[in-house]
């Protein structure tokens, strides 16, 4: 498991990680950002498998993946 943290203020809602989350583990907000955009959301961080696709496709590095959890 890893913690996923996502930046709200840089997401441009391009929704990238949404389509290539394989758990469909992320969200678009309902809310727009002070840009005007829709940012996303992790869903369930237990479900998170720490691959990483999301934060590879981020074209804004709004994503942050924090890997100290993953003990085993
Ligand atoms: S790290 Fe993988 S499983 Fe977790 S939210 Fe990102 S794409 Fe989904
Ligand atoms: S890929 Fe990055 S910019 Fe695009 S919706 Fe996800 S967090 Fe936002």
């Amino acid at each position: 498991m890893a913690n996923i943290t996502f930046d709200t203020h840089r997401c441009k809602g391009c929704g990238l990680c949404v389509i290539f989350c394989p758990c469909g583990n992320i969200r678009m907000s309902d809310v727009l950002n002070e840009h005007g955009h829709p940012y996303a959301e992790l869903i369930d961080q237990g479900r998170c498998t720490g691959c990483g696709l999301c934060f590879r496709m981020c074209p804004d590095t709004a994503i942050e993946i924090d890997r100290k959890k993953t003990a085993k």
